[in-house]
């Protein structure tokens, strides 16, 4: 373990890395920077209790937190986050919140969704105009669907196994749920 991985250790401990991030220090990158990623992301994180959003304190652009880097790119924090906990993301997916709270960081709110939730979540909260409901070229539910969906979520029938059976992605289920996409449907 590099000498540079130990203010990290130091400040948060390691039963915090382990419980709440299961870090793989080794897996740390400074990106050209001093201080490794993991510490820079984690010092503006307003951890709060386990099942708690955790706010991203630092700054955003578009909603979203984000580092500067050395060649002055911009990182995304939930990404970043999500890559030095589990690895690499794969191509055409991103991390997506079932708190929907987008400068939220506690690993426990993030999941993978594909580049179609993403632009399904942004049509539905308004950010990219586009017709809504069926009509919507990216949506594969009809409206019967929609009622069919809810009535599985009010009889508490596990979401991955909703979507599932609707091939969808997880945090579509979330998104009809809260209403954020198929809100003319009752
Ligand atoms: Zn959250």
């Amino acid at each position: 373990m590099g000498h540079e991985h130990l203010p990290i250790a130091t400040r948060f401990g390691d039963h915090w890395l382990a419980s709440h991030y299961n870090v793989r220090l080794e897996a740390v990158s400074t990106l050209g920077r001093r201080t490794p990623i993991i510490q820079r992301l984690v010092r503006r994180i307003d951890r709060r209790g386990p099942d708690e959003c955790w706010p991203w304190t630092g700054r955003t652009v578009k909603g979203r937190g984000k580092l500067r880097l050395n060649d002055g790119k911009d990182l995304n924090c939930a990404r970043a986050l999500w890559a030095i906990v589990h690895g690499p993301i794969p191509q055409g997916y991103g991390i997506c919140h079932t708190c929907d709270n987008r400068i939220c960081l506690n690993m426990r709110h993030l999941f993978l969704g594909t580049q179609q939730d993403n632009i399904a979540d942004m049509v539905a909260k308004g950010r990219q105009r586009g017709p809504c409901g069926e009509r919507a070229r990216h949506n594969k539910l009809t409206a019967a669907q929609v009622t069919e969906i809810r009535a599985l979520i009010g009889q508490r029938v596990n979401r991955r196994e909703i979507a599932a059976r609707y091939g969808m992605a997880v945090c579509s289920i979330h998104d009809i749920r809260a209403r954020r996409s198929w809100k003319h449907i009752p």
